[in-house]
């Protein structure tokens, strides 16, 4: 593990205008991994053990995606009930990595495609008496770049 200064929420996800996920970066190999390496590198061919945490791309491109159409088993939350579907998204990384991901909020499949272009949101998914609990999404980009 490395200092940085980097500010993290609960060591997925900076904050701010510009919100990032926060991988890991093999000191040895360069290969970075997300969620964030704490043991040994994923790459095979690699024993290292040291990490540098990175800001991974903001933006993406769909590889898959799908409709959660039934409700999650316990513990998920928030279990709203009448239970709302949600979408997910399997977004492919310049750094080479894939990573899933609920699709931000007004959004559905039908915004979606292969190949399409998404970034990254901080949303607020529910909260408690202790605030805001914030969680990562992918929102299209639209043609005209503009938000909605
Ligand atoms: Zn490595």
């Amino acid at each position: 593990m490395s200092d940085t200064a980097i500010p993290v929420i609960d060591g997925w996800f900076s904050t701010g205008d510009a919100p990032a996920l926060i991988g890991s970066s093999c000191r040895a190999c360069g290969t970075v991994c997300f969620p964030r390496e704490t043991g040994f590198c994923r790459n095979p061919a690699c024993d290292a053990m040291e990490f540098d945490d990175v800001e991974l791309s903001r933006r993406g491109t769909v590889w898959s995606y799908t409709d959660a159409r039934y409700r999650p088993p316990a513990p998920y939350i928030p279990s709203t009930d009448p239970y709302v579907p949600f979408a997910l998204a399997a977004v492919e990384l310049a750094e080479g990595i894939v990573v899933l991901g609920q699709v931000a909020d007004g959004y559905g499949v039908d915004d979606l495609h292969v190949g399409s272009e998404v970034e990254l949101v901080i949303e607020t998914l529910y909260t408690d008496d202790r605030g805001d609990r914030t969680i990562w999404r992918w929102k299209p980009v639209t043609t005209e770049g503009a938000s909605r």
